[in-house]
């Protein structure tokens, strides 16, 4: 079967600084999301070959057909890994402002304006109860980008949504610096923001 292996941050733990401190970064990868994918191979060895050949992303996009006693732990464990390999990869050093060309268009048709579109993800993703992600969603079934909750590590892709750009809001995202003032850990997180990569997905899934 395929075993996942960790997935690599594409810079440094201390290159978001000061936005998201190093020692989060550090902890967060080689903890958090080291114990999301041992736990998803664990529970991919507990499945049938037919599942075990499948790649994540079907199996998150079509949960029914794993086995009921793994489904829960796929979900989670697949979820985290998948979400967290997006994650590192939606931020960058010397990030942040507005995007530009379709991601814009797009944000335009759906929000009315960039502005409004910050001002909505901002407080919806603040306002999560306990643990989950804020996810800029774009759904194939209207061609639309949107915006979605997600609670705990659910993927928008088990809702049939192509996950764009997520914002992580476990408290081990933004404790260490933050302690409880969560806005303020989204607030500096827009500056960190990677809007190539986001463009890069929005490609990949429009096509
Ligand atoms: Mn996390």
């Amino acid at each position: 079967m395929t075993k996942y292996e960790l997935p690599p941050v594409p810079y440094a733990y201390d290159a978001l600084e000061p936005h998201i401190d190093a020692r989060t970064m550090e902890i967060h990868h080689t903890k958090h999301h080291q114990t999301y994918t041992d736990k998803l191979n664990a529970a991919l060895e507990k499945c049938p070959p037919e599942i075990q050949e499948k790649d994540i992303l079907e199996l998150l996009s079509h949960l029914d057909q794993v086995p009921a006693a793994q489904k829960g732990a796929i979900n989670f464990n697949g979820g985290g890994f998948d979400n967290h390999r997006i994650f590192w990869n939606n931020m960058k050093p010397s990030g942040g402002g507005e995007p530009g060309g379709a991601v814009a268009d797009a944000i335009n048709s759906s929000f009315g304006s960039f502005s409004a579109f910050k001002e909505k993800f901002s407080s919806d993703t603040a306002l999560i109860q306990g643990s989950g992600w804020g996810w800029l969603v774009y759904d194939p079934s209207t061609k639309k980008v949107g915006y979605k909750t997600m609670p705990n590590q659910t993927s928008p892709r088990t809702e049939g949504l192509n996950p764009l750009l997520g914002c992580d809001v476990w408290e081990h995202a933004y404790y260490l610096k933050y302690q409880n003032k969560r806005p303020d850990y989204i607030s500096a997180w827009w500056n960190v923001v990677n809007w190539d990569d986001v463009d890069k997905r929005l490609k990949q899934v429009k096509s």
